[in-house]
């Protein structure tokens, strides 16, 4: 395993390339390049395991409507991935096209179908295979269940998840076996050197970096990678100031716009004339290894005839324990006992459906967005105090056969967020350990956001009322402040792809336009967000750029 100590580092050593960060995105190139004889550093600022000293370096200042949370990101091997719910959905087309009502043209500089291979390659890691969204198992998930939603206007979204998600550091751990690969973990790249090529090119020369017991060295390679998160991946460039004050590749002052994210909430609900026992498509399965659930967004013509945006939602089933404290707390405890509830899932030959949204999905944080503690002792309390909602949970949970009547959905909402250049990370007056200015993050939603979402309720109460499923209650339109605004953990746009450095910070090849040898490769380079969550679309991005390394640059001679 060759896991280097920064403060061992020998500055006649020079790599090919130096992957800065470990996350899927860090750890899906590099594994790409393995065999291509590339010498390669991956500089990781966690450890093998959470240490509270760097964790604190992932605070940041919010200073607008949707506010980054401190646990969307994670500084450790595998990055957030140890953290994360690995729900995927690819992009979809209307997402990557030219939409004229944006109020500032944003469109993807590559089509869907260009990515479509990327995607494929990206079920090496953990990420269903694109034939899976139509697969024959899902057509049959989706004829379980009391009833079908056919619908012209309203368009199904699947989002699949391989059960357990991939933690990236722990899978892809092998490749440090590899002679022509170091990690160097406890690895904090606090800016980057850089020389002028030309009057507009600017060369790097070096990844200036720092351990938590404050040892610095500088680490030579002929070609940087930022695989630092959307986030960091910004901050990095703003903090880099030798050859620009205003930061690296930012002479057209793009660096930190656009920002995107997307935010969510529960909001509205749908009481179905007919009490419903079964509905996994829609309401949650877990089916062979992977989980999964449908959301509902518009069709992309209605959505192009509205001039609107690709938000969704998806149904969250109210069962009589929902949002009970000792029920929550008890599938806590079952998700920590991991090798019990693997044990259990391999158990299930067929499919599974939820019984809690918590089952799946973001369980850290309560459904107004706060995180929520786990505490072993208050746990055990709490499910004591509330046996009879945990005892029925238990019951229903292991006696499918005998399913409570649902009722009542409330709708859980992800907005797509237009991309506006007002919409920023800069750097803000506080510092964190190691000296250097804190992300400030300035992120609200627009009139157009707003309308996108009240039109797709707006729409999905008149199909449900149209096909007698049920009466749907919104007050999206009347509600001040806007009510949906937790952020999702996707921190996306900030360096965007484009072809014109005027507004685009990356070309086609993720390489930025004015730095001959530095690439990003984060959701910071999404032009726009679309619905999906992001993971599946970072690391095809990953996969398409260790093509293009290896096409374009041969080892150094030893
Ligand atoms: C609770 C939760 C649930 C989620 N669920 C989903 C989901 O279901 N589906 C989905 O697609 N996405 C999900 N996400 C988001 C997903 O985790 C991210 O999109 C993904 O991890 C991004 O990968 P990345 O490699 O770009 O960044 P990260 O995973 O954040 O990795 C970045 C790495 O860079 C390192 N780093 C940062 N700064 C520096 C520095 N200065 N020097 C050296 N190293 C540095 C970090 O330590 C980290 O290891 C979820 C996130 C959270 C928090």
């Amino acid at each position: 395993m060759r896991i280097r100590d920064i403060s061992k580092y020998k500055a006649d050593n020079l790599y090919d390339v130096c992957i800065i960060g470990s996350g899927p995105a860090g750890l899906t190139l590099c594994a790409e390049l393995i065999h291509s004889g590339l010498k390669i550093c991956v500089l990781e600022s966690g450890d093998k395991r959470p240490n509270p000293q760097i964790n604190t370096l992932r605070e940041v200042i919010n200073i607008g409507e949707i506010k980054i949370k401190i646990s969307s990101r994670e500084r450790i091997l595998g990055g957030t991935s140890t953290t994360w719910t690995g729900l995927s959905a690819p992009l979809d087309e209307i997402d990557m096209e030219q939409r004229d009502y944006l109020s500032y043209p944003s469109h993807w500089p590559i089509k869907l179908s260009d990515l479509k291979p990327y995607y494929e390659r990206a079920s090496d890691y953990g990420f269903p295979d694109l034939n899976k969204f139509k697969s024959v198992e899902l057509i049959k998930i989706r004829q379980t269940g009391d009833f079908i939603l056919e619908s012209s206007i309203l368009t199904e979204k699947n989002f699949i998840a391989a059960d357990p998600p991939w933690n990236f550091g722990k899978q892809l751990y092998s490749i440090f076996d590899n002679k022509n690969i170091d990690l160097y973990l406890d690895a904090t790249v606090i800016n980057l050197s850089s020389k002028k090529e030309s009057d507009n090119i600017t060369r790097i020369s070096t990844a200036n970096v720092t351990n938590s017991f404050g040892s610095k060295t500088n680490i030579k390679a002929k070609i940087f990678v930022l695989a630092t998160g959307g986030l960091e991946s910004v901050r990095l460039l703003l903090l880099s100031k030798e050859t620009n004050p205003q930061g690296l590749g930012n002479e057209t002052d793009q660096v930190g716009r656009y920002l995107m994210n997307h935010p969510k909430g529960n909001f509205g609900r749908l009481n179905f004339k007919k009490p419903v026992k079964s509905l996994p498509y829609l309401f949650g399965y877990l089916n062979q290894g992977w989980s999964g659930y449908t959301g509902l967004r518009l069709n992309e013509d209605f959505q192009k005839q509205q001039k609107i945006l690709n938000s969704y939602l998806r149904f969250e089933p109210i069962f009589p324990w929902t949002d009970n404290q000792g029920v929550w707390n008890m599938i806590m405890i079952v998700k920590r006992l991991k090798s019990l509830l693997q044990w259990w899932k391999h158990q299930q030959t067929q499919l599974v459906e939820l019984r809690d949204w918590n089952e799946t999905g973001d369980d850290q944080e309560d459904s107004t967005g706060k995180k929520l503690d786990f505490n072993w002792l208050k746990a055990i309390q709490t499910i004591i105090k509330e046996l009879p909602a945990v005892g029925s949970y238990i019951r229903y949970r292991l006696f499918p056969q005998k399913p409570v009547k649902i009722k009542t959905v409330r709708l859980r909402n992800f907005m797509e967020m237009e991309p506006r250049p007002e919409n920023r990370l800069s750097l803000s007056d506080q510092l964190d350990r190691n000296g250097l200015a804190l992300p400030s993050v300035n992120l609200n939603t627009s009139d157009l956001d707003h309308r996108s979402l009240i039109e797709l309720h707006r729409v999905f109460k008149e199909e449900m009322s149209l096909k007698q499923i049920g009466k749907v209650e919104t007050t999206l339109t009347e509600t001040k402040p806007w009510p949906i605004n937790t952020e999702a953990s996707h921190h996306l746009g900030g360096t965007r792809m484009g072809k014109d450095p005027n507004t685009s910070v990356v070309d086609n090849n993720l390489k930025i336009h004015t730095v001959s040898n530095l690439y990003i490769c984060s959701g910071s380079v999404f032009p726009t967000s679309g619905c999906a969550n992001p993971t599946y679309t970072i690391c095809a991005l990953a996969i398409k750029l260790a093509d293009h390394l290896k096409k374009n640059y041969s080892p150094l001679k030893s």
